[in-house]
Formats: structure tokens, C-alpha cells, sequence
């Protein structure tokens, strides 16, 4: 928790002092997507994307670390190693920048999604302390419902959140059903396998009737047949168990390709007639390279070359 005297200084309008320093602004063509790649004081970068829903939601998806050390064979951060934890303020000046955007236009930020570099439970404390800021009546007063942690499956951390008593979502990138494909696309699986996976996440939900979001992104050909959809089902225990189906957005580095739309309508038919919950989530700013670690991929050999 940061000490009061510099939580009212956040608060204040005139302070003008950020941990994260804009590096690269992009908007998306149809002006829903701003993405900015943020500078550290120590040179590291980090990314955060600001979705614009038509004026109805504005989401920003923030970073929790400079690079990510689980090394998911489709991710462009995890495939560049990790750098280090960010601190609370690095992680919460990223939403405040985009307030501030907002703030001009006479908006504000309604969701918040820990959904861009680094894996938000290994650095567990700042996070929680990031998420506080969030809802401290002097930083943006966002509800906790309002914000979104996603993680890997970092089991030991699902138990300690379980107990957290805040009503903050909770998302899994689970991305397979069977413990073969999941280790050969997410090394964290040889850790926690699905089956620990699951009984935490059941643990979870047990302690706080709260819905969980099971993320799956869609790679042509590793899991997106019939087969791995029924095998989804079968780990969706309830009406609290929601799937997001993420269209990939294929990153130049990563030997993976996306699962066409058709595909894609049809899996999540094969969950729809079992009656599991299951939303396509629309992808944005596709064109500026909006996938997690993509910007910093994009401009990091640059960066390097002069
Ligand atoms: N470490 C956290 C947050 C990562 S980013 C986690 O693993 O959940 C948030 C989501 O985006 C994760 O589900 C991640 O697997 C997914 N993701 C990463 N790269 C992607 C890409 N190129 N296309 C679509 N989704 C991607």
C-alpha cells in the first residue's frame, strides 16, 4: 500500500510526476483501440491498450511485469523471457495515463483488465496493491467488480486470492483441455496440471460463489477440433464456469496460426449445445498490433538498431 500522503498526491490534478512515460501511442483505424508502449525509469518497457466500446465501456488492459517468465509458446511476451515485477505505481500510473486521455473527453475508465505483459500472480502483492489504488476513493474509485485478473494458473496464488475477500474477476488462460496439449503449448501446465488447476479453481468458487473465466485462445489445428471442445466441456462444472473463446492474433515470431471464424462457430456450438456458457470475444486494434507483447516486438529491434 503506497503511504497516504502520496495517495492524495495522485488524487491531486497538479501532480505531474509517472512512473511509466509514454514511448509510442497508437490508435486502431476505427479509433477503438489505443495502445501505448510505456517506458520505465530504469529503461524497461511495458505495454497497455486502451478498448473503446462505442462509447459504452472503456476498458484498459494494464501490465503487471516487464516481460513474463511462463513462456506460453503463442505469447510474444512470454516468448521474450522476463524482465522484472513491476511496482504498484507502474502498474496503476498505466490506467492513470489513459484516464487522463479520457478525462478530456469527459469519460472515464469502467473496467480494468490485468490482461497485458507479465503474469499479474507472480507479483501477487504489487498487484493487489495496484488493484487498491484502483479502488481507493482517491485514485479512480473503480469498483472491484469492475476489474479483471487473469492468470496462467499459478494454483498456490488462486488459493491465496480465494481468501482475499474482494470481489475482483477472475480469468484462467486455459487455452486446452487435455493435459498433453496444454504442456505442449504452456510450460506452466508441467507445474499445475489441469486437474490442480481445476480443483483450485473449484476451491475458489466454492469459497466465493464468484463466476470464474476460463480464457481459450484459438490455434489452428493444436485446439480447436470437435474433440477438444467436448473435452472443454467436460471441465465447465456449472453455471459459474464461463468460457471466452479469443480469436489468436498471430504474433510474427510464433510457428501457431489462427483458427478460421467458421471453426471458430463451430466449437463454440459443440459448447452452446451443452449448455456451457461461452462468449467469441471481438477482437481490436488488430492493426496496431494489440496482442500482449506485440508493440514492444514491434519496435524493440528498432530500438536496438539506432
Ligand atoms: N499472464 C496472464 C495475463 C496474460 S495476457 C495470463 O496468462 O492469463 C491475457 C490473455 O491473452 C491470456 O489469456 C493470454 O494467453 C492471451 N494471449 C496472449 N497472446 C495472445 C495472442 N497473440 N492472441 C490472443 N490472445 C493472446
Amino acid at each position: 500500500m503506497l503511504p497516504k500522503e502520496l495517495r492524495a498526491a495522485l488524487a491531486a490534478e497538479t501532480f505531474s510526476f509517472d512512473a511509466v512515460e509514454p514511448v509510442v501511442v497508437q490508435n486502431s483505424n476505427d479509433k477503438q483501440t489505443i495502445k501505448g508502449l510505456f517506458r520505465l525509469h530504469d529503461g524497461n518497457e511495458v505495454e497497455a491498450v486502451l478498448m473503446q466500446h462505442y462509447g459504452e465501456r472503456n476498458t484498459v488492459c494494464i501490465s503487471s511485469q516487464s516481460g513474463c517468465a511462463y513462456a506460453c509458446a503463442f505469447c510474444s511476451t512470454g516468448q521474450a523471457g522476463f524482465t522484472r515485477h513491476l511496482t504498484p505505481t507502474e502498474i496503476f500510473d498505466q490506467a492513470r495515463y489513459f484516464a487522463r486521455h479520457l478525462a478530456a473527453q469527459g469519460r472515464k475508465i469502467t473496467n480494468v483488465v490485468f490482461m497485458g505483459m507479465g503474469e499479474p500472480f507472480h507479483n501477487y502483492a504489487a498487484v493487489m496493491d495496484a488493484v487498491r489504488l484502483l479502488n481507493d476513493a482517491n485514485g479512480f474509485g473503480l469498483g472491484h467488480r469492475h476489474i479483471t485478473i487473469s492468470t496462467v494458473g499459478v494454483v498456490p496464488q488462486i488459493d491465496q486470492f480465494a481468501d482475499e475477500g474482494v470481489q475482483v474477476n477472475l480469468a484462467i488462460s486455459l487455452h486446452a483441455a487435455t493435459d498433453d496439449v496444454r504442456s505442449s503449448i504452456m510450460p506452466v501446465n508441467h507445474k499445475w496440471p489441469i486437474a490442480q488447476l481445476m480443483d483450485a479453481v473449484g476451491r475458489y468458487i466454492e469459497k466465493t460463489n464468484r463466476k470464474v473465466f476460463f480464457e481459450y485462445v484459438m490455434l489452428d489445428g493444436v485446439n480447436d477440433r470437435p474433440e477438444d471442445a467436448e473435452a472443454l466441456a467436460k471441465l465447465m462444472l456449472g453455471s459459474l464456469y464461463h468460457v471466452n473463446i479469443i480469436p489468436y492474433n498471430s504474433t510474427p515470431d510464433a510457428k501457431l496460426g489462427a483458427t478460421g471464424d467458421q471453426r471458430i462457430r463451430a466449437f463454440s456450438a459443440i459448447l452452446e449445445a451443452k449448455g456451457i456458457a461461452c462468449t467469441v470475444r471481438i477482437p481490436m486494434g488488430r492493426d496496431i498490433a494489440a496482442a500482449c507483447g506485440q508493440l514492444r516486438a514491434e519496435t524493440q529491434p528498432r530500438a536496438h538498431a539506432s
